[in-house]
Protein backbone atom coordinates (compact mmCIF):
# COMPACT_ATOMS: atom_id res chain seq x y z
CA UNK A 1 0.00 0.00 0.00
CA UNK A 2 1.16 3.90 -0.99
CA UNK A 3 2.43 5.45 2.20
CA UNK A 4 0.04 8.21 3.36
CA UNK A 5 2.02 11.47 4.76
CA UNK A 6 -0.35 12.31 7.58
CA UNK A 7 0.16 16.12 6.85
CA UNK A 8 -0.49 15.72 3.00
CA UNK A 9 -3.82 13.65 3.71
CA UNK A 10 -6.98 14.27 2.57
CA UNK A 11 -9.04 12.70 5.40
CA UNK A 12 -8.02 10.89 8.54
CA UNK A 13 -9.82 7.59 9.02
CA UNK A 14 -9.57 6.96 12.67
CA UNK A 15 -9.92 2.79 13.73
CA UNK A 16 -11.19 2.27 17.36
CA UNK A 17 -9.69 -0.61 18.32
CA UNK A 18 -10.64 -0.68 21.96
CA UNK A 19 -14.52 -0.31 20.20
CA UNK A 20 -13.68 -3.99 18.23
CA UNK A 21 -12.30 -5.45 21.12
CA UNK A 22 -15.33 -4.44 23.02
CA UNK A 23 -17.84 -5.41 20.64
CA UNK A 24 -15.77 -8.76 20.49
CA UNK A 25 -16.69 -9.31 24.02
CA UNK A 26 -19.96 -8.32 24.60
CA UNK A 27 -21.00 -11.25 21.49
CA UNK A 28 -18.47 -13.57 23.47
CA UNK A 29 -20.33 -12.93 26.75
CA UNK A 30 -23.83 -12.94 25.47
CA UNK A 31 -22.37 -16.38 23.49
CA UNK A 32 -21.73 -17.74 26.77
CA UNK A 33 -20.53 -21.46 26.71
CA UNK A 34 -20.27 -21.12 22.79
CA UNK A 35 -17.19 -19.80 21.15
CA UNK A 36 -16.26 -16.86 19.50
CA UNK A 37 -15.08 -16.14 16.76
CA UNK A 38 -14.12 -13.44 14.22
CA UNK A 39 -14.47 -13.28 10.47
CA UNK A 40 -11.92 -11.21 9.23
CA UNK A 41 -11.93 -11.28 5.39
CA UNK A 42 -12.20 -8.58 3.33
CA UNK A 43 -9.36 -6.95 5.37
CA UNK A 44 -11.68 -6.96 8.37
CA UNK A 45 -14.52 -5.06 6.49
CA UNK A 46 -11.79 -2.66 5.51
CA UNK A 47 -10.33 -1.77 8.85
CA UNK A 48 -7.33 -3.12 8.09
CA UNK A 49 -6.60 -7.12 9.51
CA UNK A 50 -2.54 -6.63 10.43
CA UNK A 51 -4.25 -4.58 13.15
CA UNK A 52 -7.42 -5.77 13.89
CA UNK A 53 -6.77 -9.28 14.09
CA UNK A 54 -4.00 -8.93 17.08
CA UNK A 55 -6.35 -6.77 18.71
CA UNK A 56 -8.74 -9.48 18.73
CA UNK A 57 -6.11 -12.10 20.02
CA UNK A 58 -5.36 -10.29 23.06
CA UNK A 59 -9.14 -10.20 23.71
CA UNK A 60 -9.49 -14.18 23.72
CA UNK A 61 -10.68 -14.95 20.15
CA UNK A 62 -8.65 -18.08 18.75
CA UNK A 63 -11.01 -18.70 15.69
CA UNK A 64 -10.62 -16.28 12.32
CA UNK A 65 -12.32 -16.46 9.24
CA UNK A 66 -11.25 -15.20 5.63
CA UNK A 67 -12.73 -15.56 2.09
CA UNK A 68 -9.88 -16.20 0.18
CA UNK A 69 -6.62 -18.51 1.17
CA UNK A 70 -4.30 -15.71 0.37
CA UNK A 71 -6.32 -13.91 2.82
CA UNK A 72 -5.56 -16.31 5.25
CA UNK A 73 -1.71 -16.97 4.39
CA UNK A 74 -1.03 -13.51 5.02
CA UNK A 75 -2.83 -13.88 9.05
CA UNK A 76 -0.97 -17.31 9.88
CA UNK A 77 2.15 -15.36 11.37
CA UNK A 78 -0.30 -12.91 13.40
CA UNK A 79 -2.00 -15.62 15.18
CA UNK A 80 -0.46 -17.95 18.31
CA UNK A 81 -0.40 -21.99 17.92
CA UNK A 82 -3.70 -22.60 19.41
CA UNK A 83 -5.63 -20.57 16.88
CA UNK A 84 -7.49 -21.45 14.05
CA UNK A 85 -7.64 -20.24 10.67
CA UNK A 86 -10.70 -20.80 8.32
CA UNK A 87 -11.30 -19.96 4.38
CA UNK A 88 -14.82 -19.41 3.88
CA UNK A 89 -15.16 -19.57 0.05
CA UNK A 90 -13.14 -22.89 0.01
CA UNK A 91 -10.45 -23.58 -2.66
CA UNK A 92 -10.24 -23.43 -5.58
CA UNK A 93 -8.73 -26.53 -7.56
CA UNK A 94 -4.75 -27.10 -7.22
CA UNK A 95 -4.25 -24.68 -3.94
CA UNK A 96 -4.98 -27.41 -1.28
CA UNK A 97 -1.57 -28.21 -0.43
CA UNK A 98 -0.39 -24.92 0.07
CA UNK A 99 -3.42 -24.22 2.70
CA UNK A 100 -2.78 -27.71 4.70
CA UNK A 101 0.98 -26.93 4.29
CA UNK A 102 0.13 -23.74 6.12
CA UNK A 103 -2.31 -25.80 8.72
CA UNK A 104 -5.33 -23.45 7.46
CA UNK A 105 -8.74 -25.16 7.58
CA UNK A 106 -10.59 -24.92 4.47
CA UNK A 107 -14.30 -24.77 4.34
CA UNK A 108 -15.30 -27.12 1.75
CA UNK A 109 -18.24 -26.33 -0.15
CA UNK A 110 -18.59 -29.10 -2.73
CA UNK A 111 -18.70 -33.17 -2.65
CA UNK A 112 -15.58 -32.37 -5.29
CA UNK A 113 -13.57 -30.03 -2.69
CA UNK A 114 -14.19 -33.15 -0.59
CA UNK A 115 -12.97 -35.47 -2.71
CA UNK A 116 -9.65 -33.32 -3.90
CA UNK A 117 -8.75 -32.66 -0.34
CA UNK A 118 -9.54 -36.12 0.99
CA UNK A 119 -7.14 -37.43 -1.71
CA UNK A 120 -4.34 -35.03 -0.72
CA UNK A 121 -4.50 -36.50 3.15
CA UNK A 122 -4.37 -39.47 1.54
CA UNK A 123 -1.36 -38.81 -0.75
CA UNK A 124 0.49 -36.59 2.61
CA UNK A 125 -0.57 -40.07 5.11
CA UNK A 126 -1.93 -38.09 7.14
CA UNK A 127 -5.39 -36.50 8.08
CA UNK A 128 -6.30 -33.45 7.04
CA UNK A 129 -8.44 -30.74 9.54
CA UNK A 130 -11.35 -28.91 7.70
CA UNK A 131 -14.71 -27.66 7.39
CA UNK A 132 -17.62 -29.06 5.80
CA UNK A 133 -20.90 -26.60 4.36
CA UNK A 134 -24.22 -27.79 3.93
CA UNK A 135 -26.47 -25.10 1.97
CA UNK A 136 -29.73 -24.60 4.73
CA UNK A 137 -31.54 -22.80 1.75
CA UNK A 138 -29.50 -19.67 0.89
CA UNK A 139 -28.35 -21.04 -2.21
CA UNK A 140 -25.09 -20.06 -2.44
CA UNK A 141 -22.43 -22.05 -0.72
CA UNK A 142 -22.28 -25.27 0.77
CA UNK A 143 -22.92 -29.14 0.39
CA UNK A 144 -26.39 -29.50 -1.77
CA UNK A 145 -28.95 -31.72 -1.35
CA UNK A 146 -27.82 -34.44 -3.33
CA UNK A 147 -24.13 -34.44 -2.10
CA UNK A 148 -25.20 -34.32 1.34
CA UNK A 149 -26.92 -37.68 0.86
CA UNK A 150 -24.19 -39.10 -0.82
CA UNK A 151 -21.72 -38.53 1.95
CA UNK A 152 -24.50 -39.36 4.53
CA UNK A 153 -24.68 -43.04 3.01
CA UNK A 154 -21.24 -43.70 2.27
CA UNK A 155 -18.92 -41.89 5.18
CA UNK A 156 -15.81 -42.94 2.85
CA UNK A 157 -15.97 -40.04 1.25
CA UNK A 158 -14.50 -38.26 4.37
CA UNK A 159 -11.92 -40.76 4.88
CA UNK A 160 -8.73 -38.74 5.93
CA UNK A 161 -10.28 -35.88 6.86
CA UNK A 162 -10.09 -34.35 10.46
CA UNK A 163 -13.87 -32.91 10.52
CA UNK A 164 -13.30 -29.82 12.71
CA UNK A 165 -16.62 -28.31 12.08
CA UNK A 166 -19.78 -28.65 9.98
CA UNK A 167 -21.12 -25.00 9.39
CA UNK A 168 -24.27 -23.02 7.42
CA UNK A 169 -25.39 -19.45 6.69
CA UNK A 170 -28.62 -17.41 7.37
CA UNK A 171 -29.56 -15.51 4.60
CA UNK A 172 -32.21 -13.44 6.86
CA UNK A 173 -30.39 -14.03 10.18
CA UNK A 174 -30.70 -9.68 10.52
CA UNK A 175 -34.82 -9.84 10.10
CA UNK A 176 -35.65 -11.83 13.68
CA UNK A 177 -39.20 -12.62 12.25
CA UNK A 178 -37.92 -13.53 9.20
CA UNK A 179 -39.44 -17.36 8.70
CA UNK A 180 -36.14 -18.43 6.84
CA UNK A 181 -34.41 -18.25 10.21
CA UNK A 182 -36.03 -21.41 11.59
CA UNK A 183 -36.29 -22.94 8.01
CA UNK A 184 -32.38 -23.21 7.82
CA UNK A 185 -31.92 -23.96 11.72
CA UNK A 186 -34.28 -27.24 11.38
CA UNK A 187 -32.50 -28.07 7.90
CA UNK A 188 -28.89 -27.80 8.93
CA UNK A 189 -29.85 -29.53 11.97
CA UNK A 190 -31.38 -32.33 10.26
CA UNK A 191 -28.17 -32.06 8.47
CA UNK A 192 -25.94 -32.42 11.48
CA UNK A 193 -27.47 -35.73 12.73
CA UNK A 194 -26.73 -37.47 8.97
CA UNK A 195 -23.22 -36.55 9.55
CA UNK A 196 -20.42 -37.79 11.97
CA UNK A 197 -20.49 -35.59 15.00
CA UNK A 198 -18.58 -32.41 14.94
CA UNK A 199 -18.83 -28.90 16.50
CA UNK A 200 -21.42 -27.14 14.59
CA UNK A 201 -21.44 -23.21 13.46
CA UNK A 202 -24.44 -21.57 12.01
CA UNK A 203 -24.80 -17.84 13.19
CA UNK A 204 -23.37 -14.70 11.57
CA UNK A 205 -23.95 -11.44 13.77
CA UNK A 206 -27.52 -11.24 13.63
CA UNK A 207 -27.58 -14.96 13.97
CA UNK A 208 -25.97 -14.54 17.35
CA UNK A 209 -28.81 -12.38 18.62
CA UNK A 210 -31.58 -15.14 16.94
CA UNK A 211 -31.31 -16.87 20.78
CA UNK A 212 -29.09 -20.22 21.96
CA UNK A 213 -30.71 -22.38 19.35
CA UNK A 214 -29.02 -20.87 16.69
CA UNK A 215 -25.87 -21.08 18.40
CA UNK A 216 -24.52 -24.75 18.53
CA UNK A 217 -20.49 -24.53 19.21
CA UNK A 218 -18.90 -21.67 17.59
CA UNK A 219 -20.44 -18.31 16.58
CA UNK A 220 -18.87 -16.28 13.23
CA UNK A 221 -19.41 -12.72 13.94
CA UNK A 222 -17.93 -10.22 11.35
CA UNK A 223 -20.32 -7.01 10.81
CA UNK A 224 -21.00 -6.44 14.60
CA UNK A 225 -17.23 -6.57 15.50
CA UNK A 226 -17.61 -3.15 13.30
CA UNK A 227 -19.98 -1.50 14.80
CA UNK A 228 -22.65 -2.34 12.56
CA UNK A 229 -25.96 -3.03 14.11
CA UNK A 230 -27.06 -7.30 13.77
CA UNK A 231 -30.85 -6.62 14.70
CA UNK A 232 -32.69 -4.45 11.51
CA UNK A 233 -35.32 -1.86 13.15
CA UNK A 234 -33.89 -2.54 16.56
CA UNK A 235 -31.60 0.01 19.21
CA UNK A 236 -27.52 -0.63 17.82
CA UNK A 237 -26.02 -2.26 20.79
CA UNK A 238 -22.38 -2.46 19.48
CA UNK A 239 -20.06 0.33 19.63
CA UNK A 240 -18.85 3.13 16.35
CA UNK A 241 -15.41 1.75 15.68
CA UNK A 242 -14.80 4.23 12.58
CA UNK A 243 -14.68 7.80 12.28
CA UNK A 244 -13.81 9.46 8.71
CA UNK A 245 -12.48 12.78 8.86
CA UNK A 246 -12.48 14.99 5.63
CA UNK A 247 -9.72 17.91 4.95
CA UNK A 248 -11.69 21.06 3.83
CA UNK A 249 -9.77 22.02 0.86
CA UNK A 250 -11.31 25.57 0.02
CA UNK A 251 -14.50 27.31 0.80
CA UNK A 252 -16.37 29.79 -1.25
CA UNK A 253 -20.02 32.13 -1.06
CA UNK A 254 -22.16 31.47 -3.71
CA UNK A 255 -25.19 33.56 -5.09
CA UNK A 256 -28.64 32.22 -5.56
CA UNK A 257 -28.69 30.14 -8.82
CA UNK A 258 -24.80 29.14 -8.98
CA UNK A 259 -24.65 25.40 -9.45
CA UNK A 260 -22.61 23.34 -7.31
CA UNK A 261 -20.80 19.87 -8.82
CA UNK A 262 -20.61 17.70 -12.04
CA UNK A 263 -24.00 17.66 -13.80
CA UNK A 264 -25.17 21.02 -12.19
CA UNK A 265 -27.27 18.84 -10.16
CA UNK A 266 -27.57 21.43 -7.51
CA UNK A 267 -27.89 25.42 -7.53
CA UNK A 268 -27.86 27.38 -4.49
CA UNK A 269 -30.95 28.47 -3.85
CA UNK A 270 -29.78 31.72 -2.28
CA UNK A 271 -25.89 33.14 -0.86
CA UNK A 272 -24.56 30.01 0.41
CA UNK A 273 -21.13 28.76 1.86
CA UNK A 274 -20.06 25.76 0.66
CA UNK A 275 -17.20 23.46 1.82
CA UNK A 276 -14.97 21.23 -0.71
CA UNK A 277 -13.33 18.31 1.25
CA UNK A 278 -11.05 16.13 -0.07
CA UNK A 279 -12.47 12.62 -0.28
CA UNK A 280 -14.74 11.18 -3.23
CA UNK A 281 -16.12 8.15 -4.64
CA UNK A 282 -12.45 6.65 -4.82
CA UNK A 283 -12.13 6.81 -1.23
CA UNK A 284 -15.36 4.76 -1.04
CA UNK A 285 -17.41 7.76 -0.42
CA UNK A 286 -19.79 6.08 -2.77
CA UNK A 287 -21.31 8.66 -5.92
CA UNK A 288 -25.07 7.32 -4.72
CA UNK A 289 -24.37 9.56 -2.06
CA UNK A 290 -24.55 12.55 -3.97
CA UNK A 291 -27.47 14.96 -2.53
CA UNK A 292 -28.24 12.45 0.06
CA UNK A 293 -25.66 12.72 2.76
CA UNK A 294 -24.72 14.51 6.28
CA UNK A 295 -21.60 15.49 7.38
CA UNK A 296 -20.83 16.83 10.82
CA UNK A 297 -18.79 20.03 11.99
CA UNK A 298 -18.78 19.54 15.37
CA UNK A 299 -22.20 18.96 16.10
CA UNK A 300 -23.84 20.69 13.27
CA UNK A 301 -25.46 18.97 10.35
CA UNK A 302 -24.28 19.93 6.88
CA UNK A 303 -25.91 18.57 4.19
CA UNK A 304 -23.78 17.57 0.71
CA UNK A 305 -25.11 19.18 -2.05
CA UNK A 306 -23.81 18.11 -5.69
CA UNK A 307 -22.53 15.37 -7.19
CA UNK A 308 -19.85 13.72 -5.56
CA UNK A 309 -17.09 13.40 -7.74
CA UNK A 310 -13.76 10.95 -7.73
CA UNK A 311 -12.13 13.42 -5.45
CA UNK A 312 -13.75 15.91 -3.58
CA UNK A 313 -17.76 16.07 -2.35
CA UNK A 314 -18.98 19.82 -1.50
CA UNK A 315 -21.45 20.19 1.45
CA UNK A 316 -23.70 23.24 2.34
CA UNK A 317 -21.79 24.62 5.48
CA UNK A 318 -23.78 27.99 6.20
CA UNK A 319 -24.80 26.81 9.49
CA UNK A 320 -21.66 25.80 10.16
CA UNK A 321 -18.98 29.43 11.08
CA UNK A 322 -16.44 27.02 12.05
CA UNK A 323 -15.92 24.81 8.52
CA UNK A 324 -13.24 26.34 7.44
CA UNK A 325 -10.15 25.80 5.11
CA UNK A 326 -7.65 23.61 7.03
CA UNK A 327 -10.64 21.89 8.53
CA UNK A 328 -12.61 18.97 8.59
CA UNK A 329 -16.08 17.22 8.53
CA UNK A 330 -17.24 14.33 10.18
CA UNK A 331 -18.69 12.00 7.24
CA UNK A 332 -18.79 9.10 9.30
CA UNK A 333 -18.30 8.56 12.91
CA UNK A 334 -20.76 8.49 16.25
CA UNK A 335 -23.41 10.92 14.65
CA UNK A 336 -23.23 9.42 11.51
CA UNK A 337 -22.81 5.80 11.65
CA UNK A 338 -21.95 3.69 8.54
CA UNK A 339 -25.27 1.73 9.09
CA UNK A 340 -26.92 5.68 8.22
CA UNK A 341 -24.51 6.52 5.92
CA UNK A 342 -25.24 3.33 4.00
CA UNK A 343 -29.16 3.80 3.96
CA UNK A 344 -28.38 7.43 2.25
CA UNK A 345 -26.62 5.76 -0.04
CA UNK A 346 -29.02 3.07 -0.48
CA UNK A 347 -26.82 -0.17 0.67
CA UNK A 348 -25.38 -1.12 3.56
CA UNK A 349 -22.79 -0.81 6.14
CA UNK A 350 -21.31 -3.88 5.00
CA UNK A 351 -20.39 -1.97 1.49
CA UNK A 352 -20.28 1.33 3.21
CA UNK A 353 -17.10 0.15 5.67
CA UNK A 354 -15.77 -2.52 2.84
CA UNK A 355 -15.03 0.35 0.48
CA UNK A 356 -13.24 2.30 2.94
CA UNK A 357 -10.20 4.26 1.02
CA UNK A 358 -6.75 3.57 0.88
CA UNK A 359 -5.28 6.99 0.66
CA UNK A 360 -6.99 8.60 4.28
CA UNK A 361 -4.68 9.02 6.91
CA UNK A 362 -5.37 5.36 9.14
CA UNK A 363 -5.09 6.50 13.42
CA UNK A 364 -5.63 3.01 15.44
CA UNK A 365 -6.68 3.95 18.67
CA UNK A 366 -6.00 1.60 21.30
CA UNK A 367 -6.81 3.80 24.40
CA UNK A 368 -10.96 3.91 25.99
CA UNK A 369 -11.95 7.64 23.77
CA UNK A 370 -13.70 10.53 25.14
CA UNK A 371 -15.25 12.58 23.34
CA UNK A 372 -13.12 14.71 21.40
CA UNK A 373 -13.12 17.91 19.55
CA UNK A 374 -11.92 17.59 15.35
CA UNK A 375 -7.89 17.09 15.29
C1 LIG B 1 -19.24 -12.93 5.98
C2 LIG B 1 -19.68 -14.18 6.65
C3 LIG B 1 -19.92 -14.19 8.03
C4 LIG B 1 -19.95 -12.94 8.87
O1 LIG B 1 -21.24 -12.33 8.71
P1 LIG B 1 -21.62 -10.98 9.45
O2 LIG B 1 -23.03 -10.75 9.00
O3 LIG B 1 -20.69 -9.95 8.97
O4 LIG B 1 -21.50 -11.22 10.91
C5 LIG B 1 -20.16 -15.42 8.64
N1 LIG B 1 -20.22 -16.55 7.92
C6 LIG B 1 -20.05 -16.56 6.57
C7 LIG B 1 -20.13 -17.85 5.84
C8 LIG B 1 -19.78 -15.38 5.90
O5 LIG B 1 -19.63 -15.39 4.57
Amino acid sequence: MQQIDAGHAGAVLEIDLTAVRANWRLLADRLGTTACGAVVKADAYGLGAATVVPALVAEGARNFFTAHLDEALALVPLLPGDASLFVLNGLPAGAEADCAAAGILPVLNSLGQVEAYAGLARRLGRALPAVLQVDSGMSRLGLDRGELERIAENRDHLAGLDLRLVMSHLACAERQDHPMNAAQLARFSAACRQLPAAPASLANSSGIFLGPDFHFNLARPGAALYGLAPVAGAANPMRPTVRLLARIIQTRETRAGDAVGYGARWTAPGPRRVATVAVGYADGYLRSLSGQATAFSGDVPVPLVGTVSMDSTTFDVTDAPEAVAGGFLELIGPRQAPDTVATAAGTIGYEILTALGRRYDRRYLTAPQPERCLP
